[in-house]
């Protein structure tokens, strides 16, 4: 193991205990043989271990293109409702650990492409979001301010949705629905009036968030918190697998067409600002989301159409949009059209 240390000391925390533990308990249970492939190849791409939720509400470890089954490692039941399992699982992610560790060394893994992905989180305390948080945005929609001085809004946790599951559009044809391409933080430990400086201490990890908005100038709340209006996934990425979540580079396309590309560095408020805001208002609970806010290259998407967002070392997912027969609202009769400025 030491020499595999040094070797692969640039690799991270998780990947370092996931990676060392896989091999050790593979060497001391037998299975080395067996497991060998799958556990160098994971040294060797130096992927991530990733939580993500599947199938009926069951609990993943993604490791490359496979899952692990962790469900009764996180004591998760299945179908209970709320669903709040994999809050469960942040707020007890430290005495967990070294189960899930052992579980990923020594079960079976099947491939990803034969599960179904969910929403990694479908019931946070809430989803806390920052408008107009790049400058380029603010200048495409004229607006005079920013997040650093206009604070943030909610989404309701009733609009998560999956990396498998369509936005739908809600039944008012004479607005268009945007797409919102955003870095998902999602908060660790319940804390309240976090100090910027203190910020690491409270992120447990990192998603793809899709902040969806009908286009208009009624409250932003109402909006944004249509069903499907905030896929998230594909799955969470555990804050020490991302290197420098100041420099991510983040990218939207609709049905290929590049409509969105940015980095988290040219954030107005950052990672850390955003942490000490929130958490100045309200208290944060393990599994609470923060959608960081949305570039320049904002649009509209139809029936048919296909939404593909990747963040760089957190992952990609790609939604169906599908026009509804639900969610028709006479305050939306009246049609706007936003005078978007492009940027590029
Ligand atoms: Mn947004």
């Amino acid at each position: 193991m030491i020499v595999l240390s040094e070797r692969w000391g640039k690799r991270s925390r998780t990947q370092w205990n996931l990676a060392n533990s896989a091999l050790c308990a593979a060497i001391q249970s037998g299975f080395w043989p067996v497991t060998f492939w799958p556990v160098t190849s994971m040294l060797r791409v130096g992927a991530s271990v990733r939580i993500a939720r599947f199938d009926d509400d069951r609990v993943g470890l993604v490791v490359g293109e496979s899952i692990v089954d962790v469900t009764d490692v996180v004591e998760v039941s299945p179908g209970h409702w709320p669903p709040v399992g994999t809050v469960q699982l942040i707020a007890q992610f430290d005495r967990l650990r070294p189960a899930l560790e052992s579980a990923l060394a020594s079960r079976e893994r099947h491939p990803i492409s034969g599960v179904r992905l969910l929403t990694p989180i479908p019931w946070p305390s809430k989803v806390i979001a920052y408008p107009v948080n790049y400058h380029d945005h603010g200048h495409e929609m004229q607006a005079s301010y920013r997040a650093s001085n206009q604070g943030f809004f909610l989404k309701p946790p009733s609009s998560l949705s999956g990396p498998a599951d369509p936005v739908v559009l809600p039944a008012n044809p004479s607005r268009e629905v945007h797409h919102e391409s955003e870095l998902a933080i999602v908060i660790g430990r319940t804390a309240r009036d976090i100090d910027a400086a203190d910020w690491q201490r409270y992120v447990f990890g990192y998603a793809c968030l899709l902040d969806m908005v009908v286009r208009g100038r009624e409250e932003r709340v109402f909006r944004k918190a249509f069903d499907t209006f905030c896929p998230v996934g594909p799955w969470i990425v555990t804050a020490d697998e991302v290197s420098d979540p100041a420099s991510l580079g983040m990218r939207l396309w609709v049905n290929d067409e590049l409509r969105q590309e940015a980095n988290t560095r040219d954030l107005v408020l950052d990672i850390p600002g955003m942490v000490e805001m929130a958490s100045a208002v309200m208290t944060l609970h393990p599994g609470d989301i923060i959608a960081t806010g949305t570039p320049a290259g904002v649009g509209p998407v139809v029936d048919g159409d296909v939404i593909r967002i990747a963040i760089d070392q957190v992952g990609e997912m790609s939604v169906p949009v599908q026009q509804g027969i639900s969610g028709h609202t006479p305050v939306f009769d009246t049609p706007y059209t936003p005078d978007i400025v492009k940027q590029r």
